[in-house]
């Protein structure tokens, strides 16, 4: 247990919150990691009006100190990656290997965004008006506010964090409040780079409390979140009124499709590592299993066995594949939906038992249902738990259909031997990532990612594309 503070930082400086909270390890609600400090509206208003201080002089810095910060930060998150890993999955619950390679993944942001840095070209054209030259060039949207969830407490942060430094911005960074720890962790290592007071800023603390007061700032320039699609529909409407930038990442109900000439053993691994690893809490998660009659017994059986192997345990255990769920709420969640699955006429062909492990935390078993069909809420929500659905299809045409059949549209994916049925589905499949023989989850960091529909909103983030929200565009006419 701890007692530690751990205090918001803002204006290069640590300060106290109007309050603190507790956190509360989920593998473990005896393990205290420590207490966070709380903003309230008058301190985020405060780290505000720091960012706008801190970006006047971020722009102007060279970028070789641009870069060298990126880079410094890379590499310390890398080189202490089984420690912050460690603490990582003591806060979310997710096992160790997943804590350890998300802060290995966070280091890589801020290596790929260091090197983004020297990229910043622009462009020259003649203008139709002749003598005159016409010059495009990007500069700094401003001030952005981050508002990440608490699944991937280090990644979300610095795929937002590290391309926003890159061009020149200052940040308010607000992490969800359950995983206040790892948050802190990479604000220690930001404080300490060369970085003016103000470019860089910490505010802990409730969603309806700080977050509200961030979406509805007119000194923000661009707001980016990531989180649930409720929560999303807020931060548009908010920022709208406002006519402030603003990009949204938010949940889906992702399929694998799994066809009749697949390779069965890597369909498997497929829905098994896409579907419950993370413990199912990925907005990339297969929910959903599309498979057609001719393997979809083989496939089911082969799923099962599999499932069985699985050790559900303390995250900082060895030999455990699936941690602890989040917290209490999202643990009654899942058994609610398991339910509604059972209600709905599905047929649990394995798991969903809440397990009581030696430590006190929350554990389920992973759940599959067979019986299911498209229409049924437990498809068509995104529960955010350890659960997948088979739907079984006739053919390919449905299994398409199917895929596509959902008001979201992050990642899809499919099992197959066949380059016609691929090469169809990734043109067809109206998802943001295609997958093929790969499952849902798991993407790189140098290319784009995002999704259609519910799941996204706004401009693209990682890889170049990031470029796009975190810079604007200056068209300069020149007579010489
Ligand atoms: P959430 O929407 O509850 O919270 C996300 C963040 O928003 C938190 O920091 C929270 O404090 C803040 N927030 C809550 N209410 C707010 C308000 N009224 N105003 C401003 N901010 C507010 O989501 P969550 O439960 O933390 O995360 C799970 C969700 O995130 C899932 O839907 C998942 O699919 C999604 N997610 C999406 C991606 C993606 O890239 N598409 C990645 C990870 C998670």
């Amino acid at each position: 247990m701890s007692d530690s503070v751990f205090r918001n930082y803002i204006a290069g400086e640590w300060v106290d919150g109007a309050s603190t909270v507790a956190n509360i390890s989920p593998a473990d609600i005896s393990d205290v990691i420590g207490y966070y400090a709380q903003a309230d509206a008058t301190q985020t208003e405060a780290a505000i009006a720091a960012a706008i201080q801190g970006q006047q002089e971020w722009q102007r810095s060279g970028l070789e100190q641009r870069y060298s910060v990126l880079m410094a930060i890379g590499d310390e998150l890398i080189s202490r990656k089984d420690e912050l890993g460690r603490l990582l999955s003591r806060e979310e619950g997710k096992t160790l290997a997943e804590g350890v390679g998300e802060i290995y993944r966070s280091g890589q942001f801020f290596h790929y965004y260091a090197a983004e840095v020297l990229r910043q070209m622009g462009e020259t054209a003649d203008s139709v008006r002749i003598g005159v030259e016409v010059e495009t060039r990007r500069e700094p949207v401003g001030v952005v506010g981050i508002i990440t969830p608490w699944n991937f407490p280090a990644a979300t942060g610095a795929w937002k964090i590290a391309p926003a430094l890159a061009f020149g911005n200052a940040v308010i960074w607000k992490p969800a409040n359950q995983v206040p720890a790892t948050a802190w962790a990479l604000t220690e290592i930001i404080a300490r780079q060369n970085l003016p007071a103000g470019t860089f800023n910490l505010v802990m603390g409730p969603g309806a409390q700080v977050g509200d007061v961030l979406i509805h700032s007119r000194d923000i320039n661009a707001l980016t979140f990531t989180g649930s699609l409720e929560t999303g529909r807020k931060v548009a409407a908010a920022t709208a009124t406002n006519l402030v930038k603003c990009q949204l990442e938010m949940g889906s109900k992702n399929a694998l499709v799994v066809l009749d000439d697949a390779d069965l053993d890597n369909a498997v691994e497929c829905a098994v590592n896409g579907a419950f690893g993370g413990t199912g809490q990925k907005c990339t998660a297969s929910s959903r299993l599309i498979v057609t009659e001719g393997i979809h017994d083989r496939f089911v059986e082969a799923v099962v066995e599999r499932m069985k192997q699985l050790v559900v345990g303390h995250p900082l255990k060895d030999g455990v594949h699936i941690g602890a769920v989040a917290d209490a709420r999202q643990l009654s969640q899942n058994q609610e939906y398991l339910a509604l699955a059972r209600q709905e006429g599905g047929t649990l062909a394995y798991g969903g038992e809440v397990l009581s492990e030696e430590s006190d935390g929350y554990y389920m078993q992973p759940a599959l249902f067979v019986d299911t069909s498209n229409d049924m809420r437990i498809n068509r929500e995104e529960a955010f738990a350890p659960i997948a659905c088979v739907i079984k299809v006739k053919d390919y045409e449905e299994a398409l259909a199917t895929l596509n059949d959902t008001n979201f549209g992050l990642t899809g994916g499919l099992c197959t031997t066949s380059l016609k049925y691929a090469n169809d589905f990734k043109r067809r499949a109206k998802t943001g990532c295609v997958m093929i023989n790969l499952p849902t989850a798991g993407t790189d960091y140098h290319v784009p990612f995002g999704g259609r529909k519910d799941s996204s909103f706004g401009p693209r983030e990682q890889g170049s594309y990031a470029r796009e929200f975190y810079t604007v565009v200056k068209t300069t006419y020149i007579r010489a």
